[in-house]
Parts: structure tokens; C-alpha cells; sequence
């Protein structure tokens, strides 16, 4: 396996334009806190120009780079962000200007679609009865019984009232 397949399988990510060299890591401090950033180079190979859909035989080229910081979930409980050099392209039939692509990270976002994803699981988990549960040693029965009768069977959510905020700021 490839060192770049194998940081990927470390970050949970999958896009093999990604590319990572030997010198993938580097401890930085950020907002005095030291931080891992793990450095990837983003490059599409394009069949066609995706403005004008001419082939691409010769007539895109590379045109600069542009660096991102984008936030990705902790590496053993250490913060850590992706910084992401994305290659820069020209087309020479349209005269258009297009930056490489990745699912890694939504356009002119700077938090990963994995650290995304967590979020959700994490509020799922704070939400789960099973969590409640397993945290009071009692059964997921007795968690239900026990916020019905508080709310004396009017049957009102304790957990989506205390966590609706939350919720809509998600589901936004
Ligand atoms: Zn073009």
C-alpha cells in the first residue's frame, strides 16, 4: 500500500487524488495549542475541460496552487488539520480557471466531510437511550420509563428539548 493509501486509511478518507509525501506531518501551534497538520497535495486528471468540454489532450494546464486549512476530526486525541495544496488549472480552448475537486471537503468549506459526519454520530450517541443506559447501568427500558413518568406520560422529549438547538444548527 501506497503511504498516501495508507493516511487516507488513517483519516478515514477516500480520494485517491490526494497525495501525501514522506513529509506529510508536521506539530504547529494553532491558537496556542499545538496541533497535527497533515500536508496533501489535491490534483484532478481531467478526460475534458469541465467549463467548455473540450478533450483534453493538451489543453489543460497547470495554473498555481492554492493552500487550504481545513479542520479534520483529532488524531489520538490531538486537534489536527488537513492543509491541502490544490492544484490550479487552464484551460487554453476556453481561457477558464478551475481548482481541483475533492469529496474530502465541500467547496469553500473549511471543515472536512468526515469531522462532519462525527458531529452527527456524536449527537446521535449523546441522544441514544442505549447511551443513557449503559452510563446509569440500567436497561433501555427503565431510561424510557423513567423520562416518561418524570413527564408524566405526556410523553415529551427531555432529550430533543434539551438538544433541539443543536439539532437545527445540524440540520442547517
Ligand atoms: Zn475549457
Amino acid at each position: 500500500m501506497s503511504i498516501s493509501n495508507s493516511i487516507l486509511k488513517i483519516l478515514n478518507m477516500e480520494d485517491e487524488n490526494v497525495i501525501f509525501n514522506e513529509n506529510f506531518i508536521e506539530n504547529r501551534k494553532i491558537n496556542n495549542k499545538r496541533v497535527n497538520i497533515f500536508k496533501g497535495y489535491l490534483k484532478n486528471d481531467y478526460e475534458y475541460c469541465p467549463m467548455c468540454g473540450c478533450i483534453n489532450d493538451t489543453t489543460i494546464v497547470k495554473n498555481g496552487t492554492k493552500i487550504s486549512l481545513i479542520k479534520i476530526p483529532k488524531v489520538s486525541e490531538v486537534a489536527s488539520y488537513l492543509e491541502l495544496k490544490k492544484q490550479k488549472y487552464k484551460c487554453k480552448m476556453c481561457n477558464k480557471r478551475f481548482t481541483a475537486k475533492t469529496n474530502i471537503v465541500d467547496y469553500r468549506c473549511r471543515i472536512s466531510n468526515n469531522t462532519k459526519h462525527s458531529v452527527i454520530n456524536y449527537v446521535k450517541d449523546i441522544l441514544s437511550n442505549t447511551l443513557i443506559a449503559r452510563h446509569h447501568n440500567i436497561s433501555n427500558m427503565t431510561v424510557q420509563r423513567i423520562i416518561d413518568r418524570i413527564y408524566d406520560g405526556a410523553r415529551i422529549d427531555i432529550r430533543t428539548q434539551n438538544f433541539g438547538h443543536l439539532i437545527k444548527n445540524i440540520v442547517k
